[in-house]
């Protein structure tokens, strides 16, 4: 295929998710060949069969970003597969429980941190170590408004979000002599898709003065709260990764752009 990226490898994790595969069919229409990662082979497969219709060469790789041995041998077939990799989508998230702090479950805390923070630590340390020998690369951590401004409920999230902006900053300095860029985008309330539908429903769950218990009041209130009053629509994602990923945004590393209507 030809097109801004063609001759480009890229790996997207949670590729299989809704931001994941839209952004990788946003690469595969530029030509960029795509690594998928994720964890079910049959949502892989499926997602992958959607993103070879724009001509380029897509491979699904069954992996859980928290296993980091897992990581570094998936990253290594993927260079063994595809010769290199120019452009990292550090993706993969989990949104984890809604409740006050102090009710807040341990184990789901957890988890998030595991997923949001260490599996995309993991990812990124993988993917750089061959972009270092490389000399060049482009990398861009999914963090969230959630990482800028904590939301009620939300204690891991928010927190494993912050950290994605602290670990985008830090890794731009330590890369950056590598000839190796890595942003952040920050989306906020983005829909339609299960985040925002489960979010919407289990912010009304956890009955707190922030939110309404009804979730289409639920719905009302957080779009209230955004200048452009709506949430994001998935396709406003993509265009922001690939231009980071690109050449046009040469000059900018550790930056966490925000994709949140104001
Ligand atoms: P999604 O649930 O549709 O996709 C997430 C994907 O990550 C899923 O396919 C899931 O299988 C995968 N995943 C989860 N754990 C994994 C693991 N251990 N290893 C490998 N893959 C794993 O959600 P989404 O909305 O597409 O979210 C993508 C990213 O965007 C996440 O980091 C999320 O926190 C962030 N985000 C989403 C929104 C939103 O409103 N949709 C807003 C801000 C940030």
């Amino acid at each position: 295929a030809s097109g801004q990226f063609s001759g480009k490898i890229a790996v997207v994790t949670g590729a299989a998710g809704t931001i994941g595969l839209a952004v990788a069919e946003h690469l595969a229409s530029l030509g960029a060949d795509i690594a998928l990662f994720d964890l079910q082979q049959d949502k892989l497969e499926e997602a992958a069969t959607k993103v070879r219709q724009y001509g380029t060469i897509v491979r699904p790789y069954v992996c859980d970003v928290t296993d980091a041995k897992r990581v570094n041998s998936t990253t290594e077939k993927v260079v063994s597969d595809f010769g290199k990799i120019d452009f990292l989508f550090n993706n993969a998230g989990f949104q984890g429980a809604f409740a006050p702090v102090q009710d807040y479950p341990e184990e789901d805390f957890n988890r998030v941190i595991q997923i949001n923070v260490c599996g995309a630590f993991h990812v990124l340390q993988a993917v750089a170590r061959q972009m270092v020998e490389q000399k060049s690369g482009a990398i861009v951590n999914t963090a969230s408004m959630a990482g800028v401004q904590g939301p009620p409920n939300m204690a891991a999230y928010g927190a494993s979000k912050f950290a994605i902006v602290g670990l985008t900053q830090t890794a731009s300095k330590d890369l950056a002599p590598h000839n190796i860029r890595v942003n952040a985008i920050s989306p906020a309330f983005m829909g339609p898709g299960p985040m925002w539908d489960m979010q919407v429903e289990k912010q009304a769950k956890a009955n707190t003065q922030y939110f309404s218990t009804d979730p289409e009041t639920v719905a009302k209130q957080m779009i209230g709260s955004v200048p452009m009053r709506r949430y994001g629509n998935i396709s406003e994602i993509p265009g922001v990764v690939s231009f980071l990923l690109s050449d046009a945004a040469s000059y900018m590393t550790g930056v966490n752009l925000p994709i949140a209507g104001g």
